[in-house]
């Protein structure tokens, strides 16, 4: 513990934190890249070849469907673990940012593996079902499917899933208790709504969260934050997700998340119809026609992601002021930026471009300038 805090306290030079972060994006655009490249390889020709020989098994369309998005998958997978190996494994390590062991990383990707795969075969399977039967009308119906899934998702993450990777626990520290209790008055969280979570089996980096929908609404808060910062400074943090919270941001982002989503469907579905002429797919519901779907969702996807990120750099502003003015410390709030820069090796002052496409949270300089505002706004 005494080493994790010597670590972390040691001021990070702004070169480091600049490396750091450019290699996460090589990675990141990499990783698109390759996707990218995926999906027009299967697009054009595996796909076909992929469908032919799962037929030789089976005529079975359930079957033919599940069999296909699961080595669609797999092959996925196979080619991109290099690189996730490389980003979430060694560049950590490389940075003295990561407590977690080889056998920890392999067993939380297998995990998300087993997690999602389900979920993605059941959705397709839906998908599939309603092209066969409403060629003309799938995406509504999909559209539907999905804004039910997003709730449930949203609402069920946080006791179904969150619990397979980390442990919570209720917050135990009896003068965090209570100065978080005096914050949260009024505000529809309680104390029994907090939870310290163990972030430190994984990393050595400290983070927050507000998750959660209704009875399973709480706020989330990294033991590695909880064990070195002052209480000032957790109130702060505190304050911002209780600022999340308050303006309704979960909810904001899902509706977002539900139109990109139908604009989504709706555009596979005018692009299928041309498609299936273009590269003589059997019909709309044809699995061979899978990458179109994936491409055009992987696209609509990157070309809204500045947008929701400056939609959610705006959320993250309107949480920061509230926590300021909530916790009326702005200087405990500028030292919790500072010990979160300093911590997570973050890129205090990025380039502008790679802020307007990556950042889903206003650059530390920037928060710490909106603080100092306020210190200057006050009496
Ligand atoms: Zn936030």
């Amino acid at each position: 513990m005494t080493e994790l805090m010597s670590e972390n306290t040691k001021k990070q030079s702004p070169e480091l934190s600049k490396r750091y972060s450019l290699q996460k994006y090589v990675i990141t655009i990499l990783g698109l890249t390759i996707a990218l490249i995926y999906l027009l390889f299967m697009g054009l020709f595996g796909s076909n070849i992929l469908k032919h020989l799962i037929s030789l098994i089976t005529v079975n369309e359930y079957l033919l469907i599940t069999l296909y998005v699961l080595l669609f998958i797999i092959i996925i997978d196979v080619i991109t673990i290099p690189l996730s190996f490389y980003g979430g494994f060694i560049l950590e390590h490389m940075y003295k940012l990561s407590n977690q062991k080889i056998s920890g990383w392999v067993k939380d990707e297998l995990k998300k593996f087993l997690i999602s795969l389900p979920l993605i075969i059941v959705m397709v399977q839906i998908m599939y079902l309603f092209l066969r039967n409403f060629p003309d009308t799938w995406w509504i119906f999909v559209t539907i499917i999905w804004i039910f899934f997003s709730i449930i998702m949203a609402k069920l993450a946080p006791v179904l899933i969150f619990p397979l990777f980390y442990k919570s626990v209720p917050i135990e520290n009896e003068d965090i208790k209570k100065g978080l209790e005096s914050l949260s008055e009024g505000t529809g969280i309680n104390i029994q709504g907090v939870y310290k979570i163990n972030l430190s089996k994984n990393t050595k980096k400290a983070n927050a969260a507000l998750a959660g929908m209704g009875s399973t609404r709480r706020v989330l808060l990294g033991d590695t934050l909880l064990d070195f910062y002052s209480l000032a400074e957790i109130k702060s943090v505190f304050a911002h997700e209780l600022g999340h919270h308050v303006y309704h941001h979960i909810w904001k982002m899902l509706v977002i998340g539900i139109i990109t989503g139908g604009l989504g469907f709706a555009i596979c579905h005018y692009v299928l119809s041309k498609m299936i002429v273009v590269f003589e797919y059997q019909c709309i519901h044809d699995i061979a026609a899978f990458p179109v779907i994936c491409m055009v969702l992987a696209a609509l996807g990157f070309i809204l992601m500045p947008i929701q990120n400056a939609i959610s750099r705006r959320f993250e502003r309107e949480s920061d002021k509230y926590a300021i003015e909530k916790t009326n410390d702005p200087e405990a709030f500028i030292s919790t930026m500072d010990k979160l820069a300093e911590q997570n090796l973050a890129d205090r002052i990025p380039n502008r471009l790679v802020e307007f496409l990556f950042y889903s949270h206003p650059p530390i300089s920037k928060r710490i300038e909106m603080a100092k505002e306020n210190t200057q706004a006050l009496p």
